[in-house]
């Protein structure tokens, strides 16, 4: 697939679900694909980037701005507490506050920095144990308790599992947004874009059906 080819499709997501053109947000997630194909992604005059790891991230995107501009980029994967200093210099956004511990250290940098990339809570919709995001019935007192800390709060941000219809955690997903007033909706993969923007996604986080496989080796 293409770029243009999931423009268009998030397009046309849009109009199904009666929101307007151009609300939602198509992250493109370029981890541990090859430099030409981000390359190209950015040639054709895409903006919006998401990354999995600090270190691959901060190897490359500094390189990246200087010669193609402004880029926003978010970072999607897994924070360890000592990269969150790295994380607020490089990202414009953080989807993974999924603990107490990253919460105060965020509201630290954000102090001294005087400001802070949106953040998104990550909430386990599945109650996965291998999976990162706080339990949906802990949700409410996270927020509360990032909020305490000034923290900016942009949204909520699920993975649902692997093996399930990922809908009824989308739906979960936007009713955990919904009653603590937050509008920002980090949720749909390359499998599943469409279903989360008819379940009121913000962010869609599309990385294999852009880029092309990714290879591990
Ligand atoms: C890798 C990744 C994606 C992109 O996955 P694709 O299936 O390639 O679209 C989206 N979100 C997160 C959190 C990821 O780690």
């Amino acid at each position: 697939m293409s770029l243009t080819e999931i423009t268009a499709r998030i397009a046309g997501a849009e109009r199904a679900a009666g929101r307007p053109e151009g609300t939602v947000s198509l992250i493109a997630v370029s981890k541990v694909q090859p430099l030409e194909r981000v390359e190209a992604v950015l040639a054709e005059g895409h903006r919006v980037f998401g990354e999995n790891y600090v270190q691959e991230a901060a190897g490359k995107w500094p390189a990246l701005r200087e010669r193609f501009g402004p880029v926003e980029l978010h970072m999607i994967g897994p924070l360890q507490t000592n990269k969150a200093k790295v994380a607020v210099e490089l990202f414009d956004a953080i989807h993974t506050l999924d603990r107490p511990s990253l919460a105060e250290k965020l509201a630290r940098l954000a102090e001294a920095r005087g400001s802070c990339p949106a953040l998104f809570v990550q909430v386990n919709t599945g109650e996965e144990s291998q999976k990162a995001g706080v339990l949906p019935s802990d949700a409410d007192g996270f927020i509360r308790d990032c909020r305490a800390l000034g923290l900016p709060l942009a949204g909520l941000m699920c993975i649902p599992p692997e093996d399930q219809d990922s809908r009824p955690h989308f739906a979960m997903l936007a009713a955990l947004a919904e009653r603590n007033g937050l509008t920002g909706l980090s949720m749909g993969m390359s499998g599943d874009f469409e279903a989360a923007i008819a379940a009121g996604a913000t962010h869609v986080r599309v990385g294999s059906a852009i880029f092309g496989a990714r290879d591990y080796g």
